[in-house]
């Protein structure tokens, strides 16, 4: 399978080309030049399946010819050695829990499966490539721990001093061995902006192998139409139509729904459920593409003004904004709204959500106002105790640590503080 730039305006590359590009040299999305159908028949059987095997069947038309059957399967092993359990909610809805990877946060499977990929290119070669990554907080612990130890890459993850928990700032900077973090003097946008500007520094990019980790590498984006494939197979005995409420930021998680919904699945609809930043629930309403400087709220991993994901979504549908419409509804949330929705989820079933699932539980709620027949599911893609303070003040409650994060509290952070892009650059010449 090749995949192709969106701007159009680069050639066509096989996918261990675009996983180690990221991004094509036009700026453009790589999407993929097919988009291959699963058979009437894997969904027939789909619960006979293991997770592996569905995962197996459904990235296989993607990846073969740079990854031959036995390696995917291996790398599916490791990838997917977690639940994704689904808990009900009420009597018509459930939580799609994401979060029992290493970092508790949905972002694992992606991560690890690029990580894996990765490392599967560069396992015989000379060169070393660097993985370079600006993190507003949980993209660099999950890339963090999906490369930690994998052979021939080195990964540089930028992250803004003071402005990410606690928990998340341990998550990146007390692995070591081919982690190292850079503590920017500056805001997310900043390190943002490094990045970019490593990207098209030439004179770097001659001299070393640049990756990037973020959401719009075509390794982290495909894996993630898996959860809506293992949701599929629990709920099919139903025999109800399927929503899918998603919490999005840059779009990347639901946009792969989307993907398995047109490589065959039955879903009745998507419904992206957003923070305030609210560009696409918008577009949704007006046709009209509007991005925005991104306002900080609760639900901070989605504090996304101009998500990169849906130029992929408007292409799925062929730019058709009322074939998009059928398909997909988004709404938007205040940080006062799903305070009120976690403790409602908690009083009346027991049940501690993160603000972004609570996001997610909402854009559900919203929905199924007026369309009370379907089945709804929403995504819960952090662990609440990730969101430590918001969750425990708002339900007055205090959170055990599970041990993932535990054995991560008396670990020695170690970071490098930088100012500047020259200080980024030296950086990764030298190092
Ligand atoms: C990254 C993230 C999101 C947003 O996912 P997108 O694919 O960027 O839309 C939602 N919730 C959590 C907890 C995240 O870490």
């Amino acid at each position: 399978m090749n995949f192709y730039s969106l701007h159009n305006n680069a050639a066509k590359v096989s996918f261990k080309e675009a996983v180690i590009k990221g991004i094509a040299p036009d700026g453009g999305l790589y999407f993929p030049e097919q988009i291959p159908q699963l058979p009437t028949i894997f969904f027939q059987n789909i619960q006979d399946l293991s997770n592996h095997e569905i995962g197996y069947r459904a990235l296989m038309p993607f990846v073969k010819d740079d990854i031959p059957p036995a390696v995917l399967k291996e790398i599916l092993e490791e990838v997917l050695d977690f639940d994704f359990p689904l808990i009900p909610i009420n009597e018509k809805v459930s939580a799609l829990e994401l979060f029992h990877g290493p970092t508790m946060a949905f972002k694992d499977v992606g991560a690890r499966f690029m990580a894996l990929c990765l490392g599967y290119f560069f396992k015989n070669s000379e060169q070393k490539v660097k993985v370079l990554v600006a993190t507003s907080g949980d993209t660099g612990g999950a890339v963090a721990n999906g490369f930690l130890g994998v052979k021939g890459v080195e990964v540089v993850i930028l992250y803004p001093s003071g402005k990410v928990s606690d928990i998340q700032e341990r998550q990146l900077t007390t692995l070591g061995q081919n982690i190292t973090a850079l503590e920017v003097n500056g805001t997310f946008d900043d390190c943002q902006k490094m990045v970019k500007k490593a990207f098209v520094d030439n004179s770097l990019i001659n001299s070393v192998q640049l990756t990037s980790a973020n959401s719009i590498n075509v390794a982290r984006w495909l894996p993630q139409m898996l959860y809506y494939l293992f949701a599929y197979k629990e709920l099919k005995a139903l025999n109800k139509k399927l929503v899918f409420s998603v919490p999005s930021g840059n779009f990347g998680n639901i946009c792969a729904g989307m993907m398995a919904q047109q490589m065959g699945m039955p879903v009745g609809h998507f419904i992206a459920a957003t923070n305030r930043n609210d560009t696409v629930p918008k577009f949704m309403q007006t046709g009209v593409y509007d991005p925005k400087p991104s306002h900080a709220t609760i639900s901070n991993a989605m504090d996304v003004g101009d998500p990169s994901n849906f130029v992929r979504i408007q292409h799925l549908y062929h730019d058709d904004f009322s074939q998009l419409h059928s398909e997909l509804s988004s709404y938007s949330f205040t940080d006062i709204e799903t305070k009120e929705a976690i403790k409602k989820i908690y009083k009346q079933a027991g049940y501690i959500a993160d603000p972004h699932g609570a996001v997610g539980y909402l854009g559900l709620q919203k929905y199924m106002e007026n369309h009370p027949d379907v089945y709804g599911i929403f995504l819960e893609t952090a662990h609440p105790v990730k969101f430590l303070d918001v969750v425990s003040s708002t339900l007055n409650i205090s959170l055990p640590l599970p041990p993932q994060i535990e054995k991560i509290m008396d670990k020695k952070k170690v970071s490098i503080r930088i100012s500047e892009y020259e200080e980024l650059r030296s950086f990764l010449l030298t190092k």
